[in-house]
């Protein structure tokens, strides 16, 4: 499992598949019909911006950050 793969994917039957990104060229696992990774994706890129504001916002993940502040 590598930061370029499809984890959501892998669920479905053609999910496991080895491809090769269009973009970086680089070996990542996903639907066989994906071109991109998930880095080099819009999808993957909108992604990762938005999940460091969501944990943030996340009561339950904020309380164990105070938590570790302490
Ligand atoms: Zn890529």
């Amino acid at each position: 499992m590598t930061e370029r793969d499809w984890e959501t994917d892998f669920d479905g039957v053609h999910g496991y598949y080895l491809n090769r990104c269009g973009k970086c060229e680089l070996l990542f696992h996903g639907h066989k019909h994906r071109m991109l990774c998930r880095v080099c994706s819009p999808e993957g890129q909108m992604e990762r911006m938005v999940a460091p504001v969501r944990d943030a916002l996340d009561p339950v993940k904020r309380n164990i950050d105070l938590g570790e502040d302490q």
